[in-house]
């Protein structure tokens, strides 16, 4: 469909044109590795499946219309897409990305980019001045995060990308915690986006896919150049998984969105919790920049629970409604430590440094009922006092 839709058409539509032949109204999975040619050379659009698939074809116009952008790409992970981005860049380049980026971005750029010269500044993003002060002449790259892990700082993808652009720099967005349902970093200026399919576009918890979306002809052929070479592609059945999960994007993320303002504002009250951390509570350092960038909040938040590492792990052991679990974005709520999980390869001064105590608890909020969430929570905290 080529006219201006809405987010919630677009999610259900775009890219999904029922099947000519025989009107079927999903896009079929293509479950097939080559395509039959006129003449040698002469393909119908298709000659293999690593390079294009009727089925990836669909997943990446209907994420590209998402995030409002010409071009989609689709990978075998996030990782993959990252990693693609990285293709991007040469020995000698170097890069400025924010100081609480998702673990495996982390371990990317460190444990296997430095390996080929690249090389990699991590600062506050919030802090304009510090990430003016890390940019150079060689930078090629800034990769922001908003909302970003655990603590949900918020990122100003506007300021961001014009400093970038001021150093010749890609700006590279990571939507994967807001989707392009609450907010679309091209439109703010960003270059690139990158996303984890497996959290809130996949959303149901059952895939593991990445994608890359822009609006430069040029930065798409290179993508498309690397999608091809490196190999990272998803399955056919993968990307008809994600085209499921996308048709409820909206649907979904409204009621993500509104139980983690319920119960941010219930832990917000509640004497066993020491702070909690959602852009969507006044009180948040960024509440302001949130407003006006994402168009709600979002389902993921953390708080303090008002006690040692081992009654907080008594927390997340406890709860039945949240499952204890690493990822996020998916329809059932889960619940995690980050210094028992997620982040505990980071030795305890310095996480306490970083703000992660040992009481922090992340969960991702999911789309069951609100008031079984709080007393489920509330039993936790009992059990752990
Ligand atoms: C999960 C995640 C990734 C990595 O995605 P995979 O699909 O697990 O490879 C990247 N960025 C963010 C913000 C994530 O949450």
């Amino acid at each position: 469909m080529d006219e201006e839709f809405r987010i919630e058409t677009d999610a259900i539509h775009a890219g999904q044109e029922p099947d000519e032949e025989t009107g079927a109204l999903m896009t079929p999975i293509y479950a097939n590795s080559t395509y039959e040619q006129d003449g040698p050379g002469e393909d119908r659009g298709y000659e293999y499946s690593r390079t294009g698939n009727p089925t990836r074809t669909d997943l990446e116009t209907n994420l590209a219309a998402l995030e409002g952008g010409e071009f989609g790409r689709a990978f075998a992970s996030g990782m993959g897409s990252i990693n693609t981005v990285l293709n991007l860049l040469e020995s000698g380049d170097h890069v400025v990305a924010g100081d609480d980026v998702y673990g495996g971005t982390h371990r990317i750029f460190t444990q296997v980019y430095e390996e080929y010269d690249l090389s990699f500044d991590f600062v506050d993003t919030t802090d304009h001045d510090a990430v003016r002060d890390a940019l150079r002449p060689e930078t090629e790259l800034v990769w922001v995060e908003t909302p970003t892990n655990p603590l949900m700082q918020v990122n100003d993808v506007s300021g961001l990308s014009a400093l970038a652009h001021d150093y010749d720099a890609l700006c590279v967005v990571d939507n994967t915690f807001a989707t392009p349902y609450l907010q679309r970093p091209l439109e703010l200026g960003a270059d690139i986006v990158s996303h984890s399919l497996t959290k809130y576009l996949g959303g149901h918890s059952d895939v593991v896919g990445g994608a890359l979306v822009t609006n430069d002809p040029d930065l798409d052929e290179r993508i498309g150049f690397y999608q091809n070479s490196v190999g990272a592609t998803p399955s056919p059945f993968d990307c008809f998984l994600v085209l499921r999960g996308t048709k409820t994007l909206p649907v979904r993320m409204d009621r993500h969105c509104h139980n983690a303002r319920e119960l941010a504002a219930w832990l917000d009250d509640h004497e066993a919790v020491a702070d909690v951390y959602y852009p969507g509570l006044e009180s948040h350092p960024q509440h302001e920049l949130a407003a006006e960038q994402m168009d709600d909040f979002g389902g993921m938040l953390s708080f303090e629970f008002d006690g040692s590492l081992e009654q907080a792990s008594t927390v997340v052991e406890e709860t039945d409604v949240f499952t204890l679990a690493e990822s996020l974005g998916g329809v059932e709520s889960l619940i995690e430590q980050p210094a028992a999980m997620t982040h505990a390869a980071i030795p305890r001064e310095e996480r306490l440094a970083a703000g992660l105590t040992d009481g922090l608890i992340r969960v991702s909020v999911g789309i069951e009922h609100v008031d079984d969430m709080k007393r489920d929570l509330q039993a936790a905290f009992d059990a752990a006092q």
